[in-house]
C-alpha cells in the first residue's frame, strides 16, 4: 500500500551524497506513512507541531532521531526539550532562553538550529540575516543550549529562482563556523524542500527535509 513510500526514498538516497541528512517532514501524515519512510531508510523525522510528535510517539514509539522544524510556542518548551534532538525553528531570543530554561531543569543540553528569514519576509519567521551575529552573540551565556547551525525556509517562488537566497544562506553558515563560540558546534545547514532540495545541495545544503517527495504517489 505505501510501496511508492519506499521507492521515493530509495530514488532520493541513491541520488544525494552520503553527508546529506535527509529528514522526513511528517505533517499530516498517517503512523504507517512514517513507518513506511522509516522501513526505507529514513532515520530523522521532522514534525511542525510538538502535539503531533507526542501523538505520533504514543502510536508508534521512538522511531529514529525526532526534530522539530515548525515554530515552537513558548507553552510546548517543556515537551519540545522532552522529546526532540534538535530544535531546527529557534527565532528568538525569548525562545533560547525558554529552552535553556528547560533544558537546565532536566539537566540535558538541547541542540538548537537557528531559523533565518533568508527572503527577509515580513510574515515569515526567522532571525533577519542582519541581526544573525548579534543574536548568535547573545546565546553565548545559555550554557544549556548547543548551536549547531541555521534552518531557512526561502520564499515561495519557483525553485530555480531560490538559488541566491540559498548562496546567501550558506555564506551566513560559513561565517558562523569562524565564530568561536563554547556552547557552539557548527556543522548543519538545513535548507531545502521536495522542489529545491538539488538547488540546496548544491548550494552547500547538509541537512534537508521532505515532505511531498518521500510522501506523495508521483504522477507521471
Ligand atoms: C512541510 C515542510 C517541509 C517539507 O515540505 P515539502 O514541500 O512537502 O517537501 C520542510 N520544512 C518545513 C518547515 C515544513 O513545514
Amino acid at each position: 500500500m505505501y510501496s511508492h513510500i519506499y521507492k521515493n526514498v530509495s530514488s532520493i538516497l541513491a541520488e544525494i551524497p552520503a553527508e546529506v541528512s535527509v529528514i522526513a517532514a511528517v505533517k499530516n501524515r498517517k503512523p504507517e506513512e512514517i513507518i513506511a519512510a522509516i522501513d526505507a531508510g529514513i532515520t530523522t523525522i521532522g514534525h511542525n507541531y510538538v502535539q503531533e510528535a507526542l501523538s505520533t510517539k504514543t502510536k508508534i514509539g521512538d522511531v529514529g532521531q525526532c526534530h522539530l522544524i515548525g515554530h515552537l510556542q513558548s507553552n510546548k518548551v517543556k515537551k519540545a526539550v522532552e522529546i526532540f534532538h534538535l530544535i531546527e525553528s529557534v527565532d528568538s531570543l525569548s525562545l533560547a532562553t525558554a529552552l535553556n530554561y528547560q533544558a537546565k531543569l532536566q539537566e540535558k543540553i538541547m541542540p538548537i538550529l537557528i531559523e533565518v528569514n533568508i527572503g527577509r519576509e515580513p510574515q515569515k519567521n526567522g532571525v533577519m540575516p542582519e541581526e544573525l551575529a548579534s543574536f548568535v552573540e547573545s546565546l553565548k551565556d545559555l550554557s544549556n543550549v548547543n548551536l549547531q547551525g541555521l534552518m531557512t525556509m526561502g520564499p515561495r517562488l519557483i525553485s530555480s529562482s531560490l538559488r541566491p537566497y540559498f548562496t546567501e544562506a550558506k555564506r551566513l553558515f560559513d561565517g558562523l563556523k569562524k565564530l568561536e563560540s563554547i556552547n557552539a558546534d557548527i556543522c548543519y545547514l538545513s535548507m531545502g524542500m521536495s522542489d529545491s532540495y538539488n538547488i540546496a545541495i548544491e548550494e552547500g545544503a547538509n541537512m534537508i527535509r521532505l515532505g511531498k517527495a518521500i510522501f506523495d504517489r508521483k504522477v507521471n
